[in-house]
């Protein structure tokens, strides 16, 4: 295969090209090599999907910015180029561009022309309401269920351990009567007349440059290839009906806010059998008033009172599991902090945990009885808080313990 051309020079556009002239750019390309101007051209073909090949990427923010980053290897498969729902799942692939991928991109191209036709009919309800079909490679369709979002609450604990929730899910399920294809029974089908059996029709469509061919999933099967003749009763012919299912959810440890985890196939069911959707969790975290979360460490403060930071103590903290006792050095400061190590959150990616952060505040009181202030008072004058306050104590912690004094002088003068 021929080297890939630069998508830029395909549309003759500079790098930093806006939308509207992308637009533009793709526009007058596709009219010049359009294959009903240029009957029989091989080359002009090629040219026509190379343009909707750079048009495709370039009008798209997401694919723009990856193509500008990593050129034609970020835009091969398996780099998340799937084609979201209903979409040409990695249309980039060895046969690249088909021309129906093409036309059905011309909707918004040319203002509904070409696309219209395509979408108008049942497909276009079909894409609204089911989800639309996955592509899959050309022929005929299989129908895939939309997929269905949840929001799942999680305490620190869970969140720390894992967990498996499992949740009530009001989602469409394949039918229990007609097993899902939505015949009333084995005989009720026939192949579509309309496509044959092939799920595509090719249909002339009047265009502002005359009349084109294109092939289309077929509009009376929907490209399934086969029609129903009596349907199912229970789900008039869908196949598919409303009810509530119980999802069992594995959550891994370490998830945090805002994480969405897929479930591959739990969504909704498709019409006729189909492929299902998924359902995609969304992670909400408990807020814990006592443990702060900062990434795998969780913040505590600790309020100790005056003596205890002065003479030293004991202090419980909470942790995910219950409470640990820790140990309060003698002349402990407001600001210190202690580090339970490894009683944090789990990584996500298994790889180690954090900790917790005891963040130690001094409560100072704000009132004090008499017999409090008298002792207060006959500790100041002539020991060791004089000496602190007025910058005489010597030794490590001296300096630091003055701020205390002098908070605590300041609050009796
Ligand atoms: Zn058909
Ligand atoms: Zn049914």
């Amino acid at each position: 295969m021929a080297e890939k051309r630069d998508y830029y020079e395909v549309l003759g556009v500079a790098k930093s090209a806006g939308a509207d002239e992308i637009k533009k750019a793709y526009r007058q390309a596709a009219i010049k090599f359009h294959p009903d101007k240029n009957p029989g051209d091989k080359a002009a073909e090629e040219k026509f999907k190379e343009a909707a090949e750079a048009y495709d990427v370039l009008s798209n923010a997401d694919k723009r910015a990856r193509y500008d980053q990593f050129g034609h290897a970020g835009m091969s498969g398996g780099f998340g180029a799937s084609g979201g729902p209903g979409g040409a799942g990695g249309a980039y692939g060895a046969g690249g561009f088909t021309m129906e991928d093409i036309f059905r991109n011309f909707g918004d191209i040319f203002g509904g022309h070409f696309g219209g036709a395509f979408t108008g009919g049942g497909y276009g309800d079909y894409m609204g309401g089911m989800g639309g079909m996955g592509g899959y490679g050309g022929g005929r369709r299989v129908n895939r269920g939309s997929d269905l979002r949840v929001k799942v609450r999680l305490t620190l604990k869970e969140i720390a351990h894992g967990t498996t929730k499992k949740l009530k899910i009001n989602k469409m399920v394949p039918c229990d009567k007609c097993g899902g294809t939505g015949a009333k029974d084995k005989d009720s089908y026939k192949t579509c007349p309309t496509c044959g059996g092939s799920g595509m029709e090719t249909r002339s469509v009047n265009t502002f440059l005359g009349r084109a061919q294109t092939t289309q999933v077929c509009h009376e099967c929907g490209g399934e290839g086969k029609v129903i003749t009596a349907p199912c009763d229970k789900c008039r012919g869908e196949g598919i009906t409303r009810a509530e299912e119980v999802v069992e959810i594995r959550i891994p440890a370490g998830v945090g806010e805002g994480m969405q985890l897929t479930v591959s196939g739990k969504g909704n069911a498709a019409r006729h059998g189909g492929v299902n959707g998924d359902l995609l969790v969304l992670i909400e975290e408990e807020r814990n008033p006592q443990l702060q979360r900062d990434g795998g460490d969780l913040l505590h403060t600790l309020n100790i009172t005056v003596p205890t930071a002065l003479l030293g103590g004991t202090a419980e903290v909470p942790t995910i599991d219950g409470k640990a006792k820790i140990t309060i050095e003698a002349g402990t400061q407001a600001g210190k902090v202690l580090r339970l190590k490894g009683k944090g959150l789990p990584e996500i990616n298994g790889y180690g945990t954090g900790d917790i952060l005891v963040v130690i505040d001094i409560v100072v009181p704000a009132k004090l009885s008499a017999d409090e202030r008298k002792a207060i008072e006959g500790l100041d004058g002539k020991g060791a808080f004089a000496k602190a306050a007025d910058g005489s104590a010597t030794g490590p912690g001296a300096k630091s313990s003055q701020n205390i004094f002098e908070r605590m002088r300041s609050f009796f003068r």
